[in-house]
């Protein structure tokens, strides 16, 4: 009968620094299909190691080591994964079951790692089954005891329909009872024809076996056949096909990847939400960020197309030191007659002076802080704004200085919350005013209320009320949008000419049309974004070195359970992309979160200003992008480590 295993000249040698150590020296065995093997021998004699070696979780230094006639010494890192995960099937001392998940889930976790990647219910139900544990399927570990953990140990190590069993002390830690039940199982396996090699220091629990071989320093001594049961001794296997290595692909078990990245993140919850807070956080501003600066961008672009694309704001120069006005320097002061003069220039269609302030206005009991603007009598006309009821101000009352006044809608309710404004009377700083009409509501603009005002003509504001001896700003519309340049040039030499004003003063006027006035509004906006693009940046780094420390940590915290993977069958990369995709659905968990929390943050931003700040799908995008980007850069490193641990030293890992 040729042997299912065959070991020639084994030998181990363990280096920790520059010390080293045989372990294994020269061994020399054969096990045939069918046998019940018993390794004993004093603690660090060897046993251990020979026991890797066997289940293909170790590679010795010297010797052959063919299974089923094939050379597994020759055999890549691949092979040994697939060959461990159809072929052995491992039972621990520690069962090594993977806690917080079902019983069934641990006997389902061979088959992940299976050339089909697609672990089934059924058939871990049914190994259950035969381990009398149906009705415990769905209890995690904690809930059971240890002779039922090491029961579904079997069933997870039986479920892929292995060649041969490793039992490491399978009855190490259990009470005599359940250590009779699992050799009652172990005998009734070896019966239907299971190779089984068990590594015990118990003399009864070897003597179960058929075969005892005895170590001492990394040497067999001892070699001794008991009498096998006939049955045993005829039911070998006729043989055991052999074993070609299959590829698995990575997008069959991506869902697998995913099923159990949830898994880990349910079993340390406050661990995970706190990790994601910080990617959380800066998906939200970067969320945040975009709807916001989009909406005010669109705000601000509305507002200023209702005033037209052809007006041209005429203000005083600033001094050099910016942001001052030149007050005294009477040169740069304009006046009515400023006005008068560019609105008689041919390619102006109006020019509007104008000056604005605060007053408290009252009527009555009723009074309202409120802003003023004093205007020409075609201010009604140039800002195509009509009173709903009564009139505009007439070119006389101007003249006169007259105390007249029209009221914007909110003023209007303010002062005259249930009667008829037209016709009463109205103090402006203490000043009587009569009102002569009220303008149709304009509705709000850039978080301002547009009809929160008063307008009175320019001169009663001026000298009556504000107290200005100077205008504060001219409007004058260009008759032809196309033409806007050389209205500028027209308007500042007319204005030079007027205060004699030499070319060579720089500054002396400022005339801004309104793409300039959006571009300087959207400047700071963009500003704004950028600053909040920044907060959004440092966030998404911190947190992502977050994940990467959690991630870290879990990674020693699992080590057994990387250990226990790899034995079962998981390769390198397995490895890596569950620790990957873990990290990736933490992040993107945070991505969602931030998305939910910055669309939160833009409709109350939205609701505040009355500025449309929509979400868009492109922002989502970004943000999803950023999210699994961190996840992957910050969690890469982590997952390397884990893919990278030594199967033995991991399972060995207290
Ligand atoms: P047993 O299972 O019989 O107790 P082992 O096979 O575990 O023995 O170990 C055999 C010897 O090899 C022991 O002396 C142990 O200290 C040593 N050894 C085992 N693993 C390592 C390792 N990773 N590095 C260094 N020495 C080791």
């Amino acid at each position: 009968m040729t042997p299912l295993i065959s070991l020639k000249g084994i030998e181990k040698i363990y280096k920790t620094g520059s010390v080293e150590f045989q372990a294994l020296a020269g061994v020399d065995l054969d096990i045939f299909p069918g046998e019940f093997l018993a390794i004993m021998g004093p603690s660090g004699s060897g046993k251990s190691t020979l026991m890797h070696i066997l289940g293909f979780l170790d590679i010795p230094e010297l010797g052959r080591y063919l299974f089923n006639g094939q050379d597994i010494t020759q055999l890549g890192e691949l092979e040994l994964a697939q060959i461990r995960n159809q072929v052995a099937g491992f039972v621990f001392q520690q069962y090594h079951l993977l806690p917080g998940v079902s019983a069934v889930d641990n006997v389902k976790l061979p088959m992940m790692y299976s050339p089909s990647g697609k672990p089934e219910l059924a058939p871990a139900l049914h190994q259950l089954e035969l381990m009398g544990l149906r009705h415990r399927a769905s209890h995690v570990p904690n809930e059971l005891s240890g002779g039922e953990r090491q029961r579904v140990g079997i069933a997870r190590a039986l479920i892929n329909g292995p060649a041969i069993l490793f039992a490491d002390e399978p009855t190490g830690n259990l009470d005599t009872q359940s250590e009779a039940e699992i050799m009652a199982i172990l005998e009734a396996l070896n019966a239907k024809g299971m190779t089984i090699v068990m590594v015990t220091h118990e003399q009864e629990v070897a003597e179960h076996a058929h075969r005892i071989i005895r170590m001492r320093d990394g040497k067999i001594i001892e070699d001794q056949k008991r009498l096998m049961t006939e049955r045993a001794e005829t039911n070998t296997r006729a043989s055991i096909p052999p074993f070609y290595p299959q590829r698995k692909a990575f997008f069959l078990n991506i869902g697998n990847y995913v099923r159990q990245a949830f898994q880990a993140i349910r079993a340390k919850k406050l661990r995970s939400f706190l990790s994601l807070l910080g990617v959380m956080i800066g998906v939200c501003a970067v969320i945040t960020m975009l709807a916001i600066g989009t909406g005010a961008k669109q705000s601000i672009r509305a507002d200023l197309s209702v005033l037209g694309a052809n007006r041209l704001m005429i203000r005083p120069g600033l001094d050099e030191r910016g942001g001052v006005n030149l007050g005294d320097a009477a040169d740069s002061k304009l006046t009515i007659d400023d006005a008068a003069a560019i609105a008689r220039l041919p390619i102006v269609k109006s020019a509007n002076p104008q000056v604005t302030g605060r007053v408290q206005a009252v009527h009555l009991n009723n009074n309202t802080q409120t802003s003023l603007t004093g205007a020409s009598a075609r201010y009604g006309e140039a800002e195509n704004w009509t009173p709903s009821s009564g009139r505009f101000f007439s070119e006389t009352e101007l003249n006169n200085r007259g105390r007249v006044a029209v009221l914007g809608k909110t003023a209007a309710d303010a002062l005259f919350p249930d009667q008829n404004p037209l016709g009463q009377s109205v103090r402006l700083n203490r000043i009587p005013f009569q009102v002569i009409g009220v303008l149709e509501p304009k509705g709000d603009s850039g978080g301002r209320d547009r009809d929160d005002v008063i307008i009175i003509p320019i001169t009663t504001a001026m000298h009556r009320v504000l107290g200005k001896k100077n205008i504060d700003v001219i409007q004058a519309d260009i008759k032809d949008a196309a033409q806007m340049e050389q209205g500028k040039i027209e308007i500042e030499h007319i204005l030079r000419q007027r205060h004699l004003i030499s070319d060579e003063v720089e500054n002396f006027i400022r005339i801004r049309d309104l793409s300039e006035i959006q571009k300087t509004i959207e400047g700071t906006v963009n500003t704004i974004a950028i600053l909040l693009g920044i907060v959004a940046g440092i966030s998404l780094f911190v947190g992502g070195i977050g994940i990467m420390n959690i991630m870290l940590v879990s990674v020693t915290e699992r080590t057994r359970e990387i250990g226990l993977r790899k034995a079962l069958g998981a390769t390198r990369s397995d490895i890596l992309n569950q620790f990957l995709i873990e990290s990736v659905v933490v992040t993107g968990l945070g991505g969602l979160m931030g998305v939910i929390l910055g669309e939160l943050i833009a409709i109350l931003v939205g609701t505040v200003t009355g500025w449309r700040t929509p979400v868009t799908l492109s922002a989502i995008g970004i943000a999803a992008g950023f999210s699994i980007a961190i996840g992957v850069v910050f969690g890469l490193w982590p997952a390397k480590q884990a893919a990278e641990l030594n199967t033995v030293e991991a399972l060995r890992y207290e």
